[in-house]
């Protein structure tokens, strides 16, 4: 029993130092990244499951240290939200997107662009002027932008309801995303006038299989359709999944059975030829 108690307590105090390391560090890094534009995004094809043609495109942020380490937005972004600096990387977000979206939208003129925002963005009073401004450097519209709402930290349902408001009444869409797994609840759904839900990979990974969270999964399609909201399943990686999700009612999807994150010029290559054959 000692021994054991002895590598459970040796493997207890590496992962708390670890921890503390990158608490400790990461601001820092993160910082000395965005001086040296580390940081670049990559679209994952949003695709209609009934005519398997690319409707839009998930920007996701990625970041390829000058050592060439990646490190992965799962590591960096929830650091990122609790120390402050999610602010600073989603001004760089908005930066790329506004040189990478002209050329997407010029091919598919009703294309849609998912952002990816934290609670500390809409929270913060300057958002729909930051977004805005990238409508105006851009040239696209506000109905090319789906603002996508993650709960990973708890959001104030009354300021996001005001971020919202104004974001729709100018024509963009807003997503509620990973529904089911963070903060946000069916009473934060009812307070607030959203577009989409999408149904986080951890669901969608369980269709079929008869378990407890396969009937959550259903069930939650239910809701989406009774508030009237279209669903974007994500995670879908096999044909089985993106079938059954259609006989649910399911009209939009993403995942690696379509396509993974894909560079910006990658993206163009395929809407390319979904348009001109
Ligand atoms: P998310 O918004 O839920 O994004 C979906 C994640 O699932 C992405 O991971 C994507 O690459 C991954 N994915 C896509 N298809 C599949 C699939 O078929 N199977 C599996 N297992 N995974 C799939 P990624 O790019 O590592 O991003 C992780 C999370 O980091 C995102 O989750 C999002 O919450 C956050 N994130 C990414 N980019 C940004 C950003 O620009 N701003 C903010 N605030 N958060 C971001
Ligand atoms: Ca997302
Ligand atoms: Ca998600
Ligand atoms: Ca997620």
């Amino acid at each position: 029993l000692v021994p054991i108690g002895l590598a459970a307590g040796l493997m207890l105090s590496l992962l708390l130092s670890r921890f503390i390391r990158d608490f400790t560090s990461m601001p820092a890094m993160i910082r000395n990244g965005l001086k040296r534009q580390e940081f670049h995004l990559l679209y994952q094809p949003v695709i209609d499951i009934a005519t398997g043609r690319t409707i839009g495109a998930e920007a996701l942020l990625r970041w390829r240290r000058r050592n060439g380490e990646m490190i992965a937005p799962d590591h960096f972004i929830p650091i990122a939200e609790e120390t402050g600096s999610i602010r600073q990387i989603t001004r760089r977000v908005l930066e790329l997107l506004t040189d990478d979206a002209p050329r997407l939208i010029d091919i598919a003129p009703d294309f849609h662009i998912g952002l990816n925002l934290s609670a500390a963005d809409i929270h913060c009073p300057a958002i729909v002027r930051d977004v805005t401004a990238v409508v105006k450097h851009s040239g696209i519209k506000f109905e090319n932008l789906l603002i996508e709402a993650t709960e990973r930290s708890f959001v104030d349902a009354g300021k996001a309801a005001d971020a919202f408001r104004n974001f729709r009444s100018r024509g963009a869409r807003i997503a509620v995303d990973d529904f089911g797994t963070g903060y946000s609840g069916l009473g934060y759904l009812a307070q607030l006038e959203v577009d989409y839900l999408k149904i986080d990979k951890l669901f969608v990974s369980t269709l079929g299989t008869g378990s407890a969270t396969s009937q959550v999964a259903q069930r939650i399609i239910e809701i989406a359709k009774d508030l009237q909201l279209q669903v974007i399943a994500e995670g879908v990686e096999t044909e089985d999944q993106a079938k059954m999700l259609g006989s649910l009612g399911v009209e939009l999807a993403q995942g690696y059975y379509y396509s993974g994150p894909l560079t910006a010029s990658a993206l163009l290559e395929r809407l390319r030829s979904e348009h001109h054959g």
